[in-house]
């Protein structure tokens, strides 16, 4: 096995060579796998967001599944360049009346104006008292710190159901998680030290989501690259990942 001293990220893409596609931020993006003779692996992606990967006619599925594990750095970037060209969905603006999501369920934002701070959540909304109703910034600054508050509690829930269904199946108690803040990515696995990382803006996604990515997290441990064995091992344990982290992705775009 490639020991990686690079921490490995939550994979940010899916592969799916059987049906010829690629998840990608909870969208199934065409993936064309073109065998011909030569000697090398070619891999480009089009603007339009299909990935064409050019192989030699002997190449088995096994090194296929190599070479895109050790391209998925690469393909993401190139995704998300491609992206920006696609429909957007608009920046928060942490107005009353917009929608925002927590343990996967939506909340409408309502901002009253208050002699002090307090974030209540509700059924349907999350009430935001602030005595300054006017600073969209500092609403946006409370309203992260609450999340990431509230996120030790929802991790920690998690992490210990996980551990009392899974430690006895892998055979090690599952590591803690450290939590902070990313700008684009889920989570972190840290090879050496075999601790993870959660970005605390999970929150937001479904508790089903959560566990699929500390799952995957924890069986890092056991298998550090993203290569069939870690698939296999994490099919076993959780058959629908795939449906959770497009659950995720759709969400968190
Ligand atoms: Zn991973």
């Amino acid at each position: 096995m490639r020991s990686s001293t690079r921490p490995s990220r939550l994979l940010s893409i899916d592969i799916d060579l059987e049906n010829s596609r690629l998840g990608f931020r909870g969208k199934w993006l065409p993936l064309s796998v073109k065998r011909s003779e030569r000697t090398t692996f070619g891999l480009t992606v089009n603007p339009d967001q299909e990935v064409i990967l050019r192989v030699p006619l002997t190449a088995g599925d096994e090194s296929i599944d190599r070479f895109l594990d050790r391209k998925e750095n690469w393909i993401s970037r190139q995704l998300t360049h491609f992206e920006q060209f696609q429909p957007k969905t608009p920046e928060r603006r942490y107005i009353s009346g917009e929608t925002h999501y927590y343990l996967g369920k939506p909340y409408r934002l309502r901002i009253n104006h208050c002699p002090r701070w307090a974030i209540k959540p509700g059924r349907y909304f999350i009430v935001i008292e602030t005595p300054r109703p006017d600073r969209s910034d500092l609403i946006r600054e409370h309203f992260q710190a609450w999340l990431k508050e509230q996120s030790h509690e929802v991790f920690n829930e998690i992490h210990s159901r996980l551990e009392h269904e899974f430690s006895g199946k892998l055979g090690y108690w599952l590591p803690e998680p450290n939590i902070r803040h990313y700008r684009s990515i889920w989570a972190q696995y840290d090879s050496q030290a075999g601790t993870y990382t959660l970005n605390y803006r999970l929150v937001q996604a479904s508790v089903a989501s959560i566990e699929y990515v500390i799952l995957h997290e924890v069986c890092h441990r056991k298998y550090p690259v993203h290569n069939k064995r870690f698939y296999n091992l994490l099919d076993t344990f959780m058959p629908d990942r795939v449906q959770r982290k497009m659950e995720l992705e759709k969400m968190m775009v």
